[in-house]
C-alpha cells in the first residue's frame, strides 16, 4: 500500500491526507500525556475506544444540528474527517468544580457550579495553554466576534445535550474541552464546526452514584484501570459490540488489580495543571 502523507502528529492522534481533497484521516494512538507532556504512557486499547466514543458522540451531535468535522469511521483506529482551519483555542465548559478550576479558585472538587462556565485557553504547548479571555481572542485575531458568538452558542448546546445523554447512562459530565474549526464550501462560504475529538481524554466523566472517575484523570493521577474506565464509558453508551475490541486486554502491573477507583474529593497527586 502506498504510504500516506502525514499532515500532523499530536500527542494522542495523527492526521493523514484523506482520500479526497478537503478530507483527512484522523488516527487515534494509545499514547496518553499530561501536565504539558511531563507525563507520558501508552494505554493499550485507548485509541480504539476513543475512536468509537468520538464517532458516537459526534454522530449524535450532528443529528441534533451541531455541525462537526466528522464524516465516518473507517476502521478500529481511524476516522474520515473534513479538513478544517483549526481555531487555536481550547474551549472548556464546566458544570462542576474540578481540575485546574478547583485549584485556581480553591473550590473543593465536586462542588456544583452555580451555572455552566465557559473558559478559553490558547493552544500552545510552549506556553502551557494559558487561559485567555475574549479580548485576547479578538485582539490577536484568533477568532472574530461572530466566530466567538457561534463557538459559545455551540459549546452551550453541546453541554446541554451531552449532560443529558451522559446522565441517562449514570455519568456526570463534570467538564470538557472542545476545539472548533472553519469549514469552507466550494462557494467559499465558511461555517464553524466542532473538530478534534470528544472522548474521555477531553471530558471529565464521573459515575453518578460513586463519583468514580471514568476519564483521563485516572491516568493523570495514577488511579489505575485507565482503559477499563474508557471501556466502561463505551459499554454504557452501548457501543461495545461483542468481540470487536480484540486489542483490549487487561494490562499488567497496577492496572491488573481489582477496580478500586478513587472518588471525587479524595486527595489526588498534583491536582491541577491544565495542559492535559
Ligand atoms: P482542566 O483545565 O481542569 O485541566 O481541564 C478541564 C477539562 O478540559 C478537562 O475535562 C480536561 O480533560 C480538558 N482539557 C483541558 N486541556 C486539555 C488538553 O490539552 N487536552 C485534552 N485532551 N483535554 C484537555
Amino acid at each position: 500500500m502506498a504510504r500516506r502523507r502525514q499532515i500532523y502528529e499530536g500527542k494522542a492522534k495523527v492526521l493523514y491526507e484523506g482520500p479526497e481533497p478537503g478530507t483527512l484521516i484522523q488516527y487515534f494512538k494509545d499514547d496518553a500525556t499530561a501536565f504539558n507532556n511531563r507525563k507520558h504512557a501508552v494505554i493499550s486499547g485507548k485509541g480504539v475506544l476513543n475512536n468509537r466514543i468520538s464517532e458516537y458522540l459526534m454522530t449524535r451531535l450532528n443529528e441534533m444540528g451541531v455541525p462537526t468535522h466528522f464524516v465516518r469511521r473507517l476502521n478500529m483506529r481511524e476516522q474520515l474527517v473534513y479538513e478544517v482551519e483549526i481555531i487555536p483555542i481550547e474551549v472548556v465548559v464546566r458544570n462542576v468544580a474540578a481540575g485546574s478550576f478547583a485549584k485556581r479558585f480553591g473550590t473543593a472538587e465536586g462542588t456544583p457550579l452555580p451555572r455552566s462556565i465557559v473558559e478559553y485557553y490558547y493552544k500552545s504547548d510552549e506556553l502551557g495553554d494559558p487561559m485567555i479571555t475574549e479580548e485576547h481572542i479578538t485582539a490577536f485575531g484568533w477568532a472574530s466576534p461572530q466566530d466567538l458568538d457561534d463557538i459559545v452558542a455551540l459549546s452551550l448546546r453541546i453541554n446541554d445535550y451531552m449532560s443529558g445523554l451522559f446522565l441517562g447512562i449514570g455519568v456526570k459530565l463534570v467538564d470538557f474541552k472542545l476545539e472548533f474549526g472553519r469549514l469552507y464550501n466550494e462557494q467559499g462560504d465558511m461555517r464553524i464546526v466542532l473538530a478534534d475529538e470528544v472522548t474521555p481524554d477531553s471530558c471529565r466523566l464521573w459515575d453518578v452514584q460513586s463519583n468514580e472517575r471514568l476519564d483521563k484523570d485516572r491516568f493523570r493521577h495514577d488511579l489505575g484501570m485507565v482503559s477499563e474506565a474508557y471501556r466502561e464509558v463505551a459499554r454504557r453508551l452501548g457501543i461495545l459490540p461483542e468481540g470487536e475490541l480484540v486489542e483490549l486486554k487487561p494490562q499488567a502491573g497496577k492496572d491488573a488489580r481489582p477496580f478500586a477507583p478513587k472518588k471525587a474529593g479524595e486527595p489526588v497527586k498534583d491536582s491541577g495543571a491544565s495542559s492535559a
